[in-house]
């Protein structure tokens, strides 16, 4: 379905972002992959990804809470796949506090990485897909884009923002055949999760897979984790002839917790 189209995924070396990129593979898509980790990991999952679906996979490195390497990032990217149809803004970092004892920095990192990243990657990929007259951008948001949770007030003022930058790209592009949609995900089992579920085991005495059904059912009706499987099926949703005039909307996948 996605074959000759070219998909960025940020943050893709890992949890959600690996599944989206995947997903977009095994569908067609070349890819582009970014994040931090283990340079001999990566190209594995690079050379795997190549392998395992046929397509072509690159793996363009940047920091993407700096504006410019984040704008640098998408023109390598768009060399590298000879243009850009598909961008996922994925990357994300947690941290918790009470607000009057929340660190500066940790703010600004949060922001910087879940918000403006979002932004500046939008800017730099629109002019690709404007030649093309077809594009999808992907927001991964949050449950936190739409509802709240104390301790976390740098990801969910970022979350909604992202929200509501996804309806602003949606509505200066509406009719050119380009949509932008946020896909809202409850708790996915990432390694981004599993460090609350290890804070959560040690403040509460008990051990992870208790912490983890704790953290479950204080928010997630459905008591069970969203996979990342799931998410990036849900992003090959918003890739297809089905959900042109889809443009604006968060698909929420949260196990319910979100409904009440
Ligand atoms: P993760 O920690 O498994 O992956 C994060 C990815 O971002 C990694 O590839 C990491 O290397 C990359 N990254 C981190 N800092 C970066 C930077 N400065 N520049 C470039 N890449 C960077 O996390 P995840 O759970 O897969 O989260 C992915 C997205 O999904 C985030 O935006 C997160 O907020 C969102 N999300 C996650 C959950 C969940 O329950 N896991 C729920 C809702 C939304």
């Amino acid at each position: 379905m996605l074959k000759n189209k070219r998909a960025v995924v940020t943050g893709s070396t890992s949890g959600i972002g690996l599944a989206m990129a995947r997903e977009l593979a095994a569908n067609g898509a070349d890819v582009v992959i970014n994040g931090f980790g283990d340079p001999s990991v990566i190209e594995q999952e690079r050379a795997g990804l190549e392998q395992e679906f046929a397509v072509r996979a690159h793996y363009v490195s940047a920091d993407l809470s700096q504006a410019q390497a984040t704008r640098d990032f998408i023109r390598q990217s768009a060399d590298a796949l000879g243009g850009i149809d598909i961008l996922v803004n994925n990357a994300g970092i947690q941290h918790t506090d009470r607000i009057e004892d929340f660190p500066v920095e940790r703010w600004d990192a949060v922001i910087a990485l879940n918000l403006s990243a979002v932004f500046h990657g939008t800017a730099a990929a629109l002019p690709y897909m404007q030649q093309n007259g077809w594009g999808r951008i992907i927001n991964i948001a949050s449950a936190h884009g739409q509802v709240a949770s104390a301790n976390k007030s740098a990801y969910v003022a970022a979350k909604h923002g992202v929200v509501g930058l996804t309806k602003v790209t949606a509505l200066e592009n509406a009719g050119s055949g380009i949509t932008c949609n946020a896909i809202c995900p409850g708790w996915v089992r990432t390694p981004l999760v599993e460090k609350q579920i290890q804070a959560l085991a040690k403040k509460e005495g008990v051990d992870i897979e208790e912490a983890a059904r704790m953290l479950l059912s204080e928010k997630q009706p459905s008591l069970q984790f969203v996979t990342p499987q799931q998410l990036g099926a849900a992003a090959v949703y918003l890739c297809s002839d089905g959900a042109d005039q889809m443009s604006g909307a968060n698909l929420t996948l949260d196990g319910g917790w979100t409904a009440r």
